[in-house]
């Protein structure tokens, strides 16, 4: 089976070629720009490539629900240009395959859970933090739908005393993604998080702030497992600190044995590496290809 993916991440895109298996076999990088000047690429590579299916996980909110008038619509995304624009019929309308469409963060969700680091968990977890923030919850292999997908990127959380920054959410200025996000680290300290890495303060508070929103989806998910991933989690001095954390703030009221004797294999690194997402949308495509 050739499977054509697509991950549209806030600042840049992969479209890559895979199988059912999960072997991504060809890839390309292209950089977020507006939808004139990105989709004729995207479009491009995939053209005679024969793809039987397509998978796209995309930065959100979206509209999945294929009963919905705005079914595969980037609905209210801070990015001007891709708001209320129908990615899946400029897709369709390209490319004539069966198109498999969720989050990034869905979809990297999905291939934790299909081969990687939350396989077998009844409730996983995929957190990325990195140009936003955003939460994929998979209950049963299939990530969780209700009114829409989970916003989970965007809690409130309690300020750090002496934190008197703003907050870079033009929705909410100070939720978690506000507070913790790449762009937030840098609009905080004045430098990028790579060149930040040395300093002991930043990576405090980015902890403190994902240990309490982790403790939040602990206790509201119910989750077997939890994977950190992106850009800024490749600051992974932070995850004895975040662990650490995490237990300091359920103070022992979720008495398990995962949590209280086993958090280093309950809050862990994606198992997948970067890869999480692109090969979810591999995985968005063949389930795609199989309801068509
Ligand atoms: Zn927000």
């Amino acid at each position: 089976m050739i499977i054509g993916a697509i991950e549209l991440g806030g600042s840049k895109i992969v479209c890559a070629i895979g199988n059912e298996k999960g072997h991504i076999s060809d890839r390309i990088h292209i950089p977020t720009e507006t939808p004139d000047r990105t989709m004729p690429l995207i479009i491009k590579y995939f053209m005679n490539k024969n793809i039987e299916a397509l998978g796209v996980g995309c930065f959100g909110p979206i509209d999945a629900d294929k009963d919905s008038k705005t079914y595969g619509y980037i609905t209210s995304t801070p990015k001007i240009a891709w708001r209320n624009y129908n990615i899946v019929k400029t897709l369709r309308d390209a490319l004539k395959v069966p198109i498999g469409f969720d989050t990034d963060v869905n979809a990297a969700a999905l291939g934790e859970t299909t081969s990687g680091a939350l396989t077998g968990c009844k409730i996983g977890i995929y957190i990325t933090i990195g140009t936003g923030i955003g939460v994929g919850v998979c209950i049963g292999g299939k990530p969780m739908y209700g009114l829409m997908h989970p916003e989970a990127g965007h809690i409130i959380l309690r300020r750090k005393k002496n934190d008197n920054y703003r907050g870079i959410c033009p929705y909410h200025r100070d939720c978690f993604e506000g507070l913790a996000s790449g762009p937030a680290i840098e609009d905080r300290w004045g430098k990028k998080p790579y060149e930040l890495h040395n300093d002991y303060e930043v990576w405090q508070l980015e902890a403190e702030y994902i240990a309490q929103a982790i403790v939040n989806y602990i206790l509201c998910y119910s989750p077997n497992r939890i994977v950190l991933g992106g850009g800024v989690m490749h600051q992974d001095q932070m995850f004895p600190i975040i662990r650490f954390n995490v237990k300091e703030y359920l103070n022992g009221y979720i008495n398990m044995k995962e949590i209280l004797d086993d958090i280093d294999t309950y809050i862990v690194p994606p198992a997948l590496g970067d890869d999480s997402g692109i090969k979810g949308a591999v995985m968005l495509g063949v389930n795609a290809k199989a309801a068509d």
